[in-house]
Order: C-alpha cells, then structure tokens, then sequence
C-alpha cells in the first residue's frame, strides 16, 4: 500500500518540539504584547502580483520561490513567501494605513527552496511591523524590541547592520557597482551574471569564495548615501551605543527585497556559516508609496521560529507545568474520578492531568505514570469513593497520602511550591 509522507521541506511539528514551540510562541507574543503591539492576522493566499509589486520581480523570491497557481477565473495567487506586503495591504484596504501603527504576526510562509536544516519549503515566522513613524527612534524600538526577546531568550545573537540609503542613493551606487563588475565578466558564473542583470546588490552577500576579493574590493554604498540617510543612521547608531546594544558594522549587509531603504539588519548565529540568519528587518519607506501612491515611513523584523529554535538547540521552557497522572482501579469509579480530575484542573492552569482508562492492575499503571514522566499520581479505588478522597502519590519522592476531595486545594499548594 502507498506510504503517504510529507510534502518535501514540509514537517510535522510534534511533541514534545511542538511544546518548544508553543513555548516560544508565547515568550515572542508576551513580549511585544508589552511595547504596545497587536496582533494582525492575514490570509495565506494573496494575489501574486502584490508580491511583484512589494518584493520586486529580480529577486529570488519572486523570481523562483513563490508557490503560485492559476485558478479557474484565471487568476493568478500565490501562498504568501512573507508577511510585511500582506500587513500593507491589509492597512490599505482597511484605510488604516494614515495613523501609526504597530503591529505583529505569527504563522507558515512557504518559500520553494533546496530544503536543507535551517530551509524549510514550510517555515514559521514571527514578524513586527511599525508603521508611521519616520524618525530613527522607530529603528531603536524595532531594535530594542528584538533585544528584549533575546533576553528573556537568555541568547545574544550578533546584530549586523547597515544603511543602504534611499532609493535615489541606490540608484547612483548601483549604476557605479555594475560597471565595476563588469570588468570582471569572466569571474562570475552564469547565475552570478544573471544576479548582475537583475539585483546586482545581492551579489555582495554571495557566499561564493571565487569571488570574495572582488566584492571586498567593492565601491562601498556609504560614499553615495545622502546626508539625511547618513544622520538617521548615526543618529540610530549612537542610540544604540548609548543602550549598550552591541552592534557590527556590515557594509555587504543589502538584504534581498527590493522594498528596503536605510536602515537594513540582521541577527545571525556566529557560531554557523549556513542558514545562520535568524532575524533580518529593515526600514521599507517605499512599500506603501508602491502599493497606493501614498508615503508611509515602516519598518519591521521577521524571525524564522524553526531557525530560533534550532540555534537555542530547542531548550526552551515554559512556566513549569505539574503533571498529574490519574489509576483508576474500578471501571465504576469512573464518574467520581473524573470529577477530580476536573476539581484539580480548576485549581490551576499549571496542572495537567491526564487519566488511565486501563483500570485493574496498580502496579502496571504506575509504571506507566513513571514512563510518561508524571509528577503525581492520583488513585482512586472503591476505598477512595466509599470515603470521598483520593490517593495523591509523589512520584518523585514516593510520599503518598490519602486527601479528602474538599481537601484538596489545600493540599496541593503546599506540595507543588
Ligand atoms: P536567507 O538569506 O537565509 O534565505 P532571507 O533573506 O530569505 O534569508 P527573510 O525573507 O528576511 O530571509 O526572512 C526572515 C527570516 O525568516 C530569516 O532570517 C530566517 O530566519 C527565516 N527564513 C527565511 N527563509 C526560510 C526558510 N526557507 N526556512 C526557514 N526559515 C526561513
Ligand atoms: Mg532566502
């Protein structure tokens, strides 16, 4: 018979890593939860000309990644390969897109990539959006904000950052960057070539060693950034020292969508070398302009949550949870012990308890309670409900007591604190 298996670069999430998840999920929500943020959720499917429009049509995304179909009307959608395009179109749609706005969100992004670890055809992100505000203090929130997190993450990441100045500054430095490479025509490979033609920043963070002494030798973008792009980064970038952010200078640092202006970033893991970037963002001045004509300063990050994960090694954790594992000897006693079980998942959202429906033999069921890892065992046989109490059995130390059901909430604090 045919295995069914997953759609490659497409994985199962299942316990205990959806647990690290879920976990993360929550550390990454609370805490921008606290700058004011709220959250935005956007459909999986958009028209794919506004990922033409936003992300540009000479990047990768566009150019190869984007799962795209053609419906019967003769449309044309495409699963969303990121969110900030969706979050514009969304604020337009809405007419909300005149006043500031802070915004995050969580969820699959499908890209049509070589899977390898790190590069899932299915991946994660946790995105940030602040929308509306011109000023380099929306960059030191937006920093500030990732810094949080790594924090409560106990993790620090280095921070590379760039300015890749305002499109008129790029214009002028793209011009000059592509005569410089095109005395060494004979260097590039085709795909090399190609990247020239249509996006020929993204060649300055080829990862390809033939070329690494042509891009070091590179004109930099600093000599042609404008003197307003230049004080908005020094401005940041002062802010930053002052905080005690550590940050480096990354001149090769371009970022891959065409809808980035000034001020670009990343987070990357400098103890890898491959798909070690595990937060990039930027400043996106143009995006709206693109979109409906209007300007509207944003800027915003994205995490890539398997990529976090993976660099945390998975060793993340929740608020401790208590696990109660619940032997029931008779069949009969079933109504009486479910009761309880509900009594002690009223008392706190921190206890889980789970029930055996195997009843009968005690000591097997208390093996499998060692098994699952349980804390506490409850056990009621007909003792317990002729006298309306339960067994609460420490799995760890091995104390057992009889507790009477209304005694219950008294004694469990006193034997999880
Ligand atoms: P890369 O250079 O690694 O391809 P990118 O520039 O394409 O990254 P962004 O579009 O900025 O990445 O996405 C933000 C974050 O999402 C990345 O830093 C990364 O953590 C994560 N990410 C991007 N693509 C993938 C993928 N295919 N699988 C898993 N995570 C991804
Ligand atoms: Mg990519």
């Amino acid at each position: 018979m045919k295995k069914f298996q997953s759609v490659r670069g497409m994985q199962d999430i299942l316990p205990p890593k959806s647990k690290a998840f879920r976990a993360l999920e929550d550390i990454l929500t609370s805490s921008v939860n606290q700058f004011g943020y709220h959250e935005i959720k956007t459909p999986i499917l958009e028209e794919t000309g506004l990922f033409i429009k936003s992300i540009g049509d000479g990047t990768d995304i566009v150019e190869k990644e984007m799962y795209t179909f053609v419906d019967s009307k003769k449309n044309s959608f495409s699963m969303r390969p990121e969110g900030t395009a969706a979050c514009a179109r969304a604020l337009i749609e809405n007419g909300l897109h005149d006043s500031i706005n802070r915004l995050w969100y969580l969820g699959p992004f499908f890209r049509h990539e070589r899977p390898q670890k790190g590069r899932y055809r299915q991946f994660n992100q946790f995105g940030v959006e602040l929308i509306g505000i011109e000023g380099y203090e929306a960059d030191l929130e937006i920093i500030n904000i990732v810094n949080s997190i790594w924090k409560i993450l106990d993790t620090s990441p280095l921070l590379k950052i760039n300015t890749i100045g305002d499109i008129k500054d790029r214009k002028k430095y793209i011009e000059v960057l592509v005569k410089y490479f095109k005395k060494y025509q004979n260097d590039f490979d085709e795909n090399e070539k190609n990247k020239i033609k249509i996006n020929p920043l993204r060649i300055l963070d080829s990862k390809n060693d033939k070329i690494f002494n042509i891009i070091e030798s590179a004109p930099k973008i600093s000599e042609y950034i404008s003197n307003e792009s230049k004080a908005h980064f020094n401005n940041l970038l002062e802010s930053l020292n002052k905080e005690n952010i550590d940050f480096t200078l990354d001149e090769k640092l371009v970022r891959g969508l065409d809808y980035y202006n000034k001020t670009v970033f990343e987070y990357i893991d400098n103890k890898r070398n491959t798909q070690n970037t595990i937060c990039a963002g930027g400043r996106y001045d143009l995006l709206f302009e693109n979109l409906c004509g209007k300007k509207v300063p944003a800027l915003g990050f994205a995490i890539g949550t398997e990529r976090l994960l993976e660099y945390l090694d998975h060793k993340i954790y929740g608020k401790k949870e208590y696990h109660f594992y619940m032997v029931i000897i008779n069949p009969s006693d079933l109504q009486y012990s479910l009761n309880i079980a509900n009594t002690i998942r009223n008392l706190s959202k921190k206890y889980i308890v789970s029930i055996s429906y195997s009843y009968g033999n005690l000591k097997s069921q208390l093996k499998k309670a060692n098994k699952l890892s349980a804390d506490y065992c409850v056990i009621i046989g007909s003792d317990e409900s002729d006298n309306q109490n339960c067994q609460i059995k420490n799995m760890d130390s091995g104390k057992q007591d009889t507790v009477s059901i209304n005694k219950i909430h008294e004694y469990l604090p006193s034997i999880t604190e």
